[in-house]
């Protein structure tokens, strides 16, 4: 069946655990984890709730193909309504916590209201308890599962929590997993602090059962994985270089946003690309890389782990950094680099470490930094409010602010609310490079003019993993597109945004999406899952999906107006690279995205379209 089929509702005000049977024709209609979630979601809360009031729901949800033997079958959602941006959230994270929740029983945990005082959750197969957190209150993301772990004798137990940046609300802070595993973008974590809820800890030993049809199961994740290993993406290239292999790609066609878009190709890129982390450093003759990581069930283990100069400026004080540890992966190197033209590479592995230690999304982090020195650049910030000069470029500014970001000191307090407040409050909203307040990832839709589009129109705010045409218009999968022209984005943007709400939504990575189509999700969906799992199905599915989405954002009070790009992009041509002199073409694609969509031009489903998709 590969549900579970119930969920644990867990009311932080009234301090109980519930167990619910889960709503099975909502698991035919949504699959699963984002999808499933979701529908939870938008049932259960007014679209205008204040994304920080206990009225508020955060959902952990996992996927019918989570803990499963379909590679990269571990994946877990967090679905709420999102701070950072009001819209609707959802993020979604590898490791092993999602397989963990399945091998307890559970498909999804509902969280609703709010703790007088901090507490964790237990669960331990059945049993669900909620644990007073007082003594983890104020720690790291790393402290706490350590600290679980010895409290619990039990090294197995996967943890997800919040750091002090979930705790202090920063309007990005995430939800650590595995220690450098995250639900990252859209402040899932200031949700969770919010809740006073520390930590979910969860031991499972049930393993998952009920596969429907054992035999077609195991011939079609068998099949799938003979494809990613045959792939050049996902069978040599991730696991070599990781993400980061496209750091000198996107750069040399002119599409790495540089100095807060200023400019579209870094100098620098080559020192902190995917090359640069396997070479020996000048210092101590070791390369930053130590080897790759695979989150569960995953063969294609793009993850990195590395090891960071313990001569650095930032760390040769702090043995408690010498150590092993998860990143750089490609978003955060740009975030931390690229997007402030820092160059130096050991500066951007500490910077994501603290995100890391202290549970901060990296990619909106890096870009308020990027508008901050903007800022500064301008002399609207000056070194006695910042607390110390930040010029793009700088190194030292940039382990400065994420400390003080991290820990919610002096200016920090002030980054921590993302790009578009502190530009805002500057006088200078323009120079705040998101959309729906969520700040872009590392693509520059100058010169990917899809992903134009795909910001301007992901339900979450601005983000590469709703609708990523970069596989198309860069890398030719599964078909080449011109970068430079709009002709054909609207229709590649909606098959990229559905299809991969079936991909987050059956539970697995979407960076199989280079190597997989639906068609190689859809044996391994219908031989796992009860009833008709067909190839019509799962489109219907995905489309049902973003449209259930869009209808709570429009609920929430975002219109056609939210759909756009900061003046940047559509006024300031880009200065060099093959985009040279190119804006992006939002004005043209937007209307007709609307029409293929089956959207008045409001931005609204029609009644046909919501009665098409039973919406
Ligand atoms: S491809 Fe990378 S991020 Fe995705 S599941 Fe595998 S290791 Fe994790």
């Amino acid at each position: 069946m590969g549900w579970n089929r119930k969920l644990l509702r867990v009311n932080l005000t009234a301090g109980t655990c519930t167990e619910e049977p889960l709503n099975m024709q909502w698991a035919d209609d949504y699959l699963g984890s984002r999808g499933l979630a979701t529908k939870y979601l938008v049932s259960e809360i007014d679209p205008k709730v204040d994304p920080l009031s206990p009225d508020n729901k955060m959902i952990m949800a996992t996927g019918p193909l989570t803990g499963t033997m379909a590679s990269t079958g571990g994946r877990y959602t967090v679905v709420t309504k999102g701070p950072l941006t009001g819209a609707i959230a959802c993020s979604n994270s590898g490791g092993f916590f999602g397989a963990e929740m399945k091998f307890a029983g559970w498909d999804m945990v509902i969280f609703e209201g709010r703790a007088a005082k901090p507490v964790w959750l237990y669960i331990e197969n059945d049993k669900a308890e909620l644990r007073d957190a007082a003594g983890l209150w104020g720690k790291s993301c790393w402290e706490t599962e350590e600290q679980i772990k010895e409290e619990l004798q039990d090294p197995l137990v996967r943890i997800s929590s919040i750091g002090k940046a979930g705790e202090n609300q920063v309007l990005y802070a995430c939800i650590v997993n595995d220690l450098h595993r995250a639900a990252g973008r859209s402040g899932v974590g200031a949700v969770m602090g919010s809740k006073n809820l520390k930590a979910v800890a969860i031991r499972g030993t049930k393993g998952v059962s009920g596969i429907k049809d054992f035999g077609a199961f195991l011939k079609a994740t068998n099949d799938a994985k003979k494809v990613l290993a045959d792939n050049a993406v996902t069978g040599q290239g991730l696991p070599k270089y990781g993400t980061q292999v496209l750091m000198n790609v996107i750069n040399e066609i002119g599409a790495l946003p540089t100095r807060n878009h200023r400019d579209v190709q870094f100098e620098d890129a080559s020192k902190i690309s995917a090359e640069a982390m396997h070479e020996k450093r000048e210092s101590d003759g070791k390369t930053q890389l130590v080897t790759n990581a695979a989150c569960f069930g995953c063969t294609i283990a793009c993850g990195r782990i590395s090891e960071i100069d313990k001569g650095h400026f930032t760390v040769k004080n702090s043995p408690k950094y010498w150590g092993a540890s998860g990143g750089l992966e490609y978003e955060a190197a740009w975030a931390l680099g690229a997007a402030n033209g820092v160059g130096d590479l050991e500066a951007l592995q500490y910077a994501n470490l603290i995100c890391n230690e202290q549970g901060m999304d990296p990619i909106s982090f890096g870009a308020t930094v990027g508008a901050a020195m903007e800022l500064y650049e301008l002399g609207i910030l000056n070194d006695e409010k910042i607390g110390i000069p930040a010029p793009f470029g700088s190194a030292e500014a940039l382990a400065k602010m994420v400390e003080m970001t991290a820990l919610g000191e002096g200016f920090g307090k002030e980054l921590g609310l993302g790009s578009k407040r502190l530009c805002e409050k500057y006088g200078r909203p323009e120079l705040s490079m998101s959309v729906k307040g969520q700040e872009f990832p590392a693509y520059d839709s100058r010169g990917i003019q899809g992903m134009g589009l795909a910001y301007a129109t992901s339900n979450r705010g601005a983000c590469h993993l709703r609708g990523y045409t970069v596989a198309s218009e860069v890398l030719g999968i599964p078909v080449k597109t011109d970068p430079l022209t709009t002709d054909g984005k609207p229709e590649l943007v909606k098959a990229f945004q559905d299809a991969t709400a079936v991909f987050d939504s059956a539970g697995i990575c979407v960076f199989t999406s280079f190597a997989w189509t639906l068609a190689d999700v859809q044996p391994q969906v219908a031989a796992a899952c009860e009833g008709d799992w067909s190839m019509e199905k799962l489109n219907e599915v995905g489309e049902r999906i973003w449209n259930m989405e869009r209808m709570f954002n429009n609920a929430a009070g975002f219109t056609a107006n939210d759909d756009n790009l900061p003046p940047r992009l559509t006024n300031e041509p880009a200065k060099t690279g093959p985009a040279k002199g190119l804006v992006n073409g939002l004005a043209k694609m937007l209307p007709e995205y609307y029409q293929v969509r089956g959207w008045t031009p409001g931005g609204e489903p029609t009644a046909e379209t919501r009665a098409r998709l039973g919406l």
